[in-house]
């Protein structure tokens, strides 16, 4: 039993109080009173006073002394019994606030500050590793065979943590399905690498529950903590590790990876930055010409989204739509574009037309139709001068639900083109089945055609597929007159690249319209294409 505490010795001293006066008080006159023979006095008294029956009082004296005795005796057990009580519950009590009650593994709390000794310990000059593990499709357990089962699987998966990982290393069950390790010091990285493997195969294995067997799978993430990093921020980059596992299949493990790290920061910070930029019409539609090829005529625009970044600059679509498409934001953000391009298109030449991007994501909401329709509208747009520019996985899930939407878009005089055509896996199959009015040939093919050959036999044939199916054909990514006079010989209809024009945002577009694309005749000696339309009503 642990030292008395001055609580226990006061509640000792409260409880003895009586029988201790007494004790003390005898202690203290018994001398005295054998000095005095008292007695021996008081025997000889009472003898003289028989009648005052001094002898049953004596007797009587003796009997409460006894008494006392035991029930100092009993106060004694009883303290003696509490105590040990109080002890036991106080010990309780700190196992369980660093205990996990299921396992009977250390808990978040535990491990943390089994991290913090570490590091004063280690005082920055030692590595361990550190392990995340989280059961795969656990949830499914609970959901299907109820929480018993749930409970069984976990106290399984924790023994057998236990026995794979040795002795020395320090195991944990933070919350759920999730548990952490801290290696030995002494396990480098290849010994890890082979208790992880253990850990995977050993939490793939069948758990007997009732009749059944309960089968799931654990990822792992890995982390080398040097504890010059926190202990808070081991546990975050083995938790990044440790999202990577998942991410990259489940029943594996995968190392923490900064480069990574920094990249999910970035898209994080983009993310929100992307919300606040959507609200404040920060993104902006900027238009890149599409020429007509034999005519050398510009007869409209693609609607390329274009975002100045206060601190970053200039962020590309392709890092923020799908980032926008992730975070459920494309719709908003596709939609406020198209809004502000038809707002501008409206004050130009009404022959000149322009195609926007729809993302894949975009293209599920079964509002997309009503919603492109309502913008027309709003802007009084027409609708015939709009197309709609979709990629093949737009429609790859369903062509069933595809055709139904693109024959919506059509019904309201919307055009529809194919996008990036060549560089899906069954471009042939989309346009075999699905109602596009215009096929893109992906700039992929087109840039310095000139002096590929494969690519030329490429383009040549889907020209031939075009015609044959009464397509019109848009060339993406012309960047030289050697590429644009290929594709003239090939009779290509529509042209769009650097050559002419990369995107300008509209407010450059009537200036654009009245010098090189309005009456402006380019010297061909110069440039090996010139506009013959003036366009009218240009500002
Ligand atoms: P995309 O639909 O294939 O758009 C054409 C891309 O090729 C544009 O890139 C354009 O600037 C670029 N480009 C045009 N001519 C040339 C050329 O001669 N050489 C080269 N090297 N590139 C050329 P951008 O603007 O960076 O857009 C990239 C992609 O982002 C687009 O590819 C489109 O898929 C997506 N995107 C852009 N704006 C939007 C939007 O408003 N909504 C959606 N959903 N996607 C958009
Ligand atoms: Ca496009
Ligand atoms: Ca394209």
């Amino acid at each position: 039993m642990a030292s008395v505490s001055p609580l226990a010795f006061r509640r000792f001293i409260k409880n003895f109080a009586i029988p201790i006066l007494f004790f003390l008080s005898a202690v203290v006159t018994w001398p005295i009173l054998a000095e005095m023979e008292l007695f021996e006095r008081f025997y000889e008294y009472s003898r003289a006073h028989e009648d005052w029956d001094l002898d049953e009082f004596a007797l009587l004296i003796v009997n409460l002394t006894i008494a006392l005795v035991f029930s100092a005796i009993f106060q004694w057990h009883r303290l003696k019994r509490l105590v040990r009580e109080r002890e036991f519950q106080r010990q309780r009590a700190e196992k369980n606030a660093r205990h996990d009650p299921l396992t009977g593994l250390m808990n978040r709390r535990a491990f943390s500050s089994a991290m913090e000794q570490i590091e004063e310990q280690a005082a920055g000059s030692n590595e361990r590793i550190v392990a995340m593990i989280d059961l795969d499709r656990f949830k499914p357990v609970n959901d299907l065979h109820g929480h018993a089962a749930g409970d069984h699987t976990l106290q399984t998966v924790a023994r057998r943590l236990r026995e794979e990982i040795g002795p020395e290393a320090v195991l944990a069950r933070l919350g759920g399905d999730e548990f952490a390790v801290i290696f030995d010091p002494s396990a480098g990285v290849v010994q890890v690498e082979r208790i992880a493997r253990r850990l995977l195969h050993t939490m793939e294995q069948a758990v007997a529950f009732e009749d059944g067997q309960i089968f799931i799978s654990g990822s792992i993430g890995l982390v080398k903590w040097n504890t010059a990093t926190s202990c808070v921020e081991a546990l975050r980059r083995a938790d990044k590790a440790l999202y990577t596992a998942k991410n990259e299949g489940r029943s594996q493990f995968a190392w923490y990876d900064a480069e990574l790290d920094r990249q999910s920061h970035a898209r994080a910070e983009i993310e929100a930055d992307l919300r606040e930029a959507i609200l404040k019409s920060e993104i902006e539609p900027w238009f890149q010409p599409i020429i007509q090829i034999d005519s050398k005529k510009l007869i409209g625009f693609e609607v390329l989204a274009r975002w100045q970044h206060k601190t970053h600059g200039h962020i590309p679509p392709n890092v923020f739509i799908p980032i926008a498409e992730d975070s459920g934001q494309v719709g908003s953000l596709g939609l406020g574009i198209l809004r502000r391009a038809c707002m501008a298109a409206g004050e130009w030449d009404p022959d000149l037309s322009i195609s926007f991007n729809v993302s894949p994501y975009q293209f599920q909401d079964p509002k997309l139709v009503d919603q492109i329709k309502a913008i027309l509208q709003e802007c009084e747009f027409d609708a015939n001068r709009l197309t709609i520019e979709i990629t093949e996985s737009s429609v790859i899930n369903d062509f069933d639900v595809a055709r139904t939407k693109l024959n919506a878009l059509k019904g309201i005089g919307v055009a529809v083109a194919l996008d990036d055509f060549g560089t899906g896996y069954s471009s042939l199959a989309s346009l075999r089945q699905l109602p596009f009015d215009q096929i893109k040939i992906d700039r992929s093919f087109v840039t310095n055609i000139a002096a590929e050959p494969q690519n030329q036999k490429i383009v040549s044939g889907i020209m031939a597929l075009a015609n044959g199916l009464d397509l019109d054909v848009t060339a993406e990514g012309i960047e030289s007159t050697e590429d644009l006079g290929f594709l003239q010989s090939l009779d290509c209809s529509l042209g769009q690249g650097f050559l002419f024009e990369k995107a300008v945002p509209a407010e450059q577009i009537s200036w654009l319209l009245e010098s090189k694309w309005g009456n402006l005749h380019v010297d061909p000696e110069e440039e090996n294409f010139e506009v013959l339309k003036p366009f009218r009503g240009a500002g």
